[in-house]
């Protein structure tokens, strides 16, 4: 490392970008089982900050795995390098005054713990998509929880490989007892209380 020089004078920083868009970067983490709810619930209030002129990107574990993470399996070592380069991306695209919508399992609590580590405390924010293993399995949205039950898939979360529900999270959204649409409002709620001056 000691031929890199990172920048970090020269170039914009982050306050003019958070002034351009009028809006202050976070990442909003959603973890939890394949099938919880993560990328319908981000999707709903992503279409809804856009409509109203925010400026946000989701990070969907299952679209990074077909090119940044397409390297990665699912062994334990995979699932940490795949958390450590979405929670990289994801500190980058905060730095520039964007609102990053994670998607992605983050089975075990130094999963998470490392994800916050890497984008920072005060940027980070740990949402817990609450299903359990059977909602999930009669759900199955990608059928997945069939191959799995069939043998056809390894290291199946939640099944082979463990999940660990969080001793700390900044929001549980219970997806077996709400809505969609009461969990987008959640996560909304959630959203303005982390921003400065968010007019509607
Ligand atoms: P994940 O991204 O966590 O793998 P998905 O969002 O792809 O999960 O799938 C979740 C499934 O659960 C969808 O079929 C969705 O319609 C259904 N579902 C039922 N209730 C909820 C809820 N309250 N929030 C989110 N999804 C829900």
């Amino acid at each position: 490392m000691t031929n890199i020089h990172p920048e970090t004078r020269r170039f914009l920083d982050r306050a003019a970008k958070e002034e351009l868009l009028r809006q202050k970067g976070v990442v909003l983490w959603l973890y939890g089982l394949s099938g919880s709810g993560k990328s319908t619930i981000a999707n709903e209030v992503e279409r809804v900050l856009h409509g109203s002129g925010r400026m946000t990107v989701i990070l969907d574990g299952d679209n990074l795995r077909t090119g940044l993470n397409s390297n990665l399996g699912f062994s334990d070592e995979d699932r940490t390098e795949n958390v450590r380069r979405v929670a990289e991306t994801a500190k980058l695209l905060a730095g520039q005054g964007i609102i990053v919508f994670v998607s992605v399992i983050t089975p075990l609590r130094r999963h998470r713990a490392a994800a916050r580590d890497i984008v920072g405390a005060s940027d980070f924010h740990e949402i817990y998509v609450k299903a359990d293993f059977n909602t999930c399995a009669e759900r199955d949205p990608k059928g997945l929880y069939a191959k799995a039950k069939e043998g056809k898939i390894g290291q199946f979360t939640g099944k082979d490989s463990g999940f660990e529900a969080p001793e700390h999270a900044e929001l549980v959204l219970d997806t077996q007892s709400l809505s969609v649409e009461q969990c987008a409002n959640d996560l909304l709620g959630y959203l303005r209380s982390t921003q400065n001056d968010w007019a509607a």
